[in-house]
């Protein structure tokens, strides 16, 4: 019921933008950051993923990383990310905004993604910008503590958005046009906690919540489906489709 109504919302309100959060990948076996079998649950985000960790022990900060670009490239795109990229395809959806570093919507065929949190896909030389891709990061990685970069040598930081980083200004002002060009933000498996791209929502004209679990924004949502990504998002489709 809920998803023909979902349905029936992205049919009315074009254009239609999508934003995700972490919920929209654990379906892919990857855990998400704050929930009770979250990632910080074990790890303290600050020792291993802030910049400032960054600047006085890379070492700490790469052997973290390095697990994780394993963990999400060894994950493979779920029933959400495909629906979302099919509905791309049709038309109904103008592109993904993710908070996600896991390259999965990329992956799972979607063509406008707008990575605000950065990705897995590469690593950032701090001197001369440079981007090294994550195999060439994961072979240095076989026999050296610190990846470097192969043109000025310094070392590279991961190619995501760590604690105390500013947002890529670039993506968050794309995100930003996008949200508020879009008569439908359709927020996927995120609680929406994390600024600023938890305030996309109030740039919308309207937006619509699919996560299980309560989000700040709960009692603005034009609808607020209670329920896992992938069944839901299944659901809209074949409710499109008839
Ligand atoms: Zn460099």
């Amino acid at each position: 019921m809920s998803a023909a109504a979902l349905a029936a919302l992205i049919r009315e309100r074009q254009p239609c933008v999508v934003l995700t959060g972490a919920g929209v990948s654990t379906e892919s076996g990857i855990p998400d950051f704050r929930s009770p079998t979250g990632i910080w649950v074990e790890v303290d985000p600050f020792e291993v993923a802030s910049i400032r960790a960054f600047r006085h022990d890379p070492a700490c900060v790469w052997s973290f990383y390095r697990q994780r670009i394993d963990l999400l490239r060894q994950a493979e795109p779920n029933a959400a990310h495909h629906a979302i990229a099919e509905l791309e395809r049709r038309g109904l959806v103008e592109a993904v905004v993710t908070q996600n570093i896991d390259t999965l919507h990329s992956r799972a065929g979607s063509r406008d993604v707008v990575e605000v949190h950065g990705s897995v896909r590469s690593a950032q030389c701090p001197g001369c910008l440079w981007s090294e891709p994550a195999d060439d990061v994961l072979a240095q990685l076989e026999t050296r503590e610190l990846p470097s970069c192969p043109h000025c040598g310094e070392v590279l930081k991961p190619g995501v958005v760590l604690f105390g980083e500013l947002l890529p200004a670039g993506a968050l002002e794309r995100a930003t046009q996008l949200a508020r060009g879009s008569r439908l933000l359709l927020v996927v498996g995120s609680s929406l906690e994390v600024w600023p791209v938890a305030g996309l929502p109030l740039e919308a004209q309207a937006f619509a919540i699919v996560n299980r679990g309560p989000t700040t924004l709960d009692d603005r949502a034009l609808l607020k489906v209670d329920a896992g990504a992938g069944d839901t998002l299944s659901a809209v489709l074949e409710s499109l489709a008839s």
